[in-house]
């Protein structure tokens, strides 16, 4: 570490490797002239910078745009297989492992069915390494040019827990630390799952030399959104996930906010009816006993028997479809106590933009959406309602996946493109990336 305010060589070139590669990630391919032409550094810089990358085989050359009497421009883009990203979503029912290349693009996925077990911390740590192995395996990727997993989970995530939990080996366990995505020391307190401080990094870090980073399922469908979908180009913005139970990330001036302990978000445990219906979490009246898809279709009661939530769900929407009146008032009274909570993220937040994701909101959405609207119209104060878009979520059911995936890549676009130190030199013993 240098001096604060001193800032080194190495630092400015970091900066500036950093601005090119993420202006080329999401906004590329670019030619060099518009890359200087929105990030201000010089024509030299630019030159030196770009040469860097493309040595290191992180950008590529793909055509070139004519230019007004000049030579044609070359464009610029990032190298989507120079490296691979792996996202975990720790669901209601499985665990899903992807593998993604830098583009985003999944090359191999691993879908493992929760068994009897449940969430038993233990058997969702071995589904994850199992799913781990399999997608590496299967496409023959070299962990060496995996840039991290990140996981997706339902819970509240304490990151760098030093020790993991207070059951670890101290303060300085080798495999904690920024290059190595901190998550090897995340602990995960999951209510509703019965995680209480699980230190589900640690566990991991047992079984993998890959970096680790650990985030709240919420938050990281938040950031997926953000990036790459109904998010984009918002600054202050809610993403409302909405599945089995209702979470949320909070985006305020274009950074995730995440409060003292990273709770912040926990919305589907507000309160919408005092003394009401019974939570997972154990409270009552919360929003989650209303309209997750576990009360819906508990409250619906006409679940085909060994569906799942997701059978029932859609049963539900189909009996609403045809008209029958207890699930169109089932539904109805959901989008409005959806649209009353939404109600009060808007008051609170006063957010330019909702974005509603999750296979419930995406399944429910197009039903749902007029009378959400409506109901945040009525219960929100006026003059920040009209600020705000209800809109709903555009990547899809995997959304989670593809969120969590982003957690290793915002660290590698932050470094200017350095690739990760493994935990440990095992790596020998490890060729897959997986410890035995
Ligand atoms: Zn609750």
């Amino acid at each position: 570490m240098t001096a604060r305010g001193k800032k080194t060589v190495r630092d400015l070139r970091r900066g500036s490797r950093s601005t090119l590669l993420r202006r080329l990630y999401f906004d590329g391919p670019l030619s060099r002239q518009e890359l200087g032409s929105i990030t201000g550094l010089s024509g030299g810089s630019i030159s030196n910078v770009t040469g860097e990358l493309l040595a290191d085989g992180l950008i590529e050359e793909c055509g070139s745009v004519e230019s007004d009497g000049g030579r044609p421009r070359i464009l610029l883009r990032v190298a989507a297989g120079r490296a691979h990203l792996v996202g975990v979503d720790v669901g209601e029912t499985q665990v899903r492992v992807a593998l993604f290349d830098l583009a985003r693009t999944e090359l191999a996925a691993s879908d493992r069915p929760l068994d009897d077990r449940g969430h038993d911390a233990g058997h969702v740590a071995e589904l994850i390494l199992a799913g781990l192995a399999e997608v590496l395996e299967r496409t023959g990727t070299d962990p060496g040019t995996v840039l991290g997993v990140g996981v997706g989970v339902p819970g509240i995530v304490e990151q760098g827990v030093v020790g993991g939990g207070g059951v670890g080996r101290g303060a300085v366990e080798r495999g904690i630390g920024p290059d190595l995505g901190g998550g090897a020391g995340a602990v995960v307190h999951g209510q509703t799952v019965g995680w209480d401080a699980v230190p589900l990094g640690r566990m991991l870090r047992a079984g993998t030399d890959l970096p680790l980073f650990v985030d709240n399922g919420a938050k990281t469908l938040g950031q997926a959104e953000m990036w790459f979908g109904a998010g984009r180009g918002a600054r202050h913005a809610v993403v409302a996930l909405f599945g089995s139970g209702v979470g949320a990330c909070v985006i305020a001036d274009g950074a995730r906010f995440r409060g003292a302990t990273s709770s912040a978000g926990e919305w589907g445990h507000t309160k919408v009816h005092v003394g009401g219906r019974r939570c997972r979490c154990g409270a009552r009246g919360c929003l989650e006993a209303y309209v997750g898809a576990e009360a819906l279709v508990a409250r619906w009661g006409a679940a085909p028997t060994g569906g799942g939530e997701k059978a029932g769900l859609a049963a539900l929407l189909a009996a609403a479809g045809a008209g029958d009146p207890a699930a169109v008032a089932l539904l109805d009274e959901a989008a409005e106590y959806l649209g009353a909570a939404i109600a009060d993220l808007v008051n609170l937040f006063n957010p330019e933009r909702i974005v509603i994701g999750g296979w419930a909101g995406l399944l429910l959405g197009p039903r749902l959406l007029p009378g959400i609207r409506a109901a945040a119209t009525e219960y929100a104060l006026r003059f920040p309602r009209e600020q705000t878009e209800i809109v709903l979520g555009t990547l899809g059911p995997a959304a989670v996946t593809v969120g969590a995936a982003t957690l290793p890549l915002s660290d590698f676009l932050d470094s200017g493109g350095e690739f990760p130190r493994r935990a440990e030199a095992d790596a020998a013993v490890a060729p897959a990336g997986l410890r035995a």
